[in-house]
């Protein structure tokens, strides 16, 4: 077991939802957590990489050097199986560059049109690294989620594509459930819990 020798660490994030979902996560341990807006000059990190563990990667490794401190980075993708895996890495951009949320969910939905339910099956996949201020990767950890893909968005909770992914056995999604439920059955929680049985013996 592996033990950060630190009292914070960075969420290499700009999205709000993640950071509040991470910093519920990580409760648990005694850190404190910050973000990319707690510090005044970021330089972006290019996550133009093949693979969500490598975007991770790339992301934990370069904030960490240029901030000079422990960071934690997450990738997230979704995978839809009639899709051969798509969005997966490509699932901020699936719509084009600089698409948003919306338009995401809709070109989903468009490849999705006329697949029936039993064949919308799909995953979350969230992958985590952990760096050092010297940019070394210390730790990382992958949770998943698996669903299915509804024909319509509902709830109100969450973010990105959680309005559209079914939890089948409860015949909810993501954003119908909120947060306590999706902590423990998320793909994020999944992930953090992993980590923190690594880091902090959790
Ligand atoms: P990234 O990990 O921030 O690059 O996210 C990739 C894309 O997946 C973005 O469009 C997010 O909105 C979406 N996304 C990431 N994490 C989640 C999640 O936990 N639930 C739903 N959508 C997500």
């Amino acid at each position: 077991m592996f033990v950060l020798p630190c009292t914070t660490l960075v969420l290499a994030t700009g999205n709000p939802h993640k950071v509040r979902e991470l910093e519920m996560l990580l409760r648990p341990v005694q850190v404190s957590i910050k973000c990319l807006a707690d510090f005044a000059a970021t330089a972006p990190v290019d996550e133009g990489g093949e693979t969500l563990a490598e975007n991770a990667r790339r992301k934990a490794v370069g904030y960490a050097r240029g901030l000079g401190e422990w960071v934690l980075a997450d990738d997230t993708g979704l995978e839809v199986d009639a899709l051969g895996g798509a969005p997966g890495v490509r699932s901020a951009r699936f719509a084009g560059d600089g698409a948003t949320m919306a338009e995401n969910r809709a070109t989903l939905l468009a490849e999705l049109e006329g697949v029936p339910e039993t064949r919308r099956t799909a995953r979350f996949v969230c992958h985590l690294v952990v760096a050092n201020p010297a940019g070394e990767v210390v730790a990382e950890a992958t949770g998943q989620c698996r669903g299915r893909i509804r024909f319509g968005g509902t709830g109100e909770f969450g973010f990105g594509y959680d309005s559209l992914f079914e939890i089948v056995e409860y015949r909810r999604t993501l954003a119908e459930l909120g947060p306590a439920a999706t902590s423990v059955i998320g793909h994020r929680g999944r992930a953090v819990r992993g980590l923190m049985a690594f880091l902090w013996g959790g």
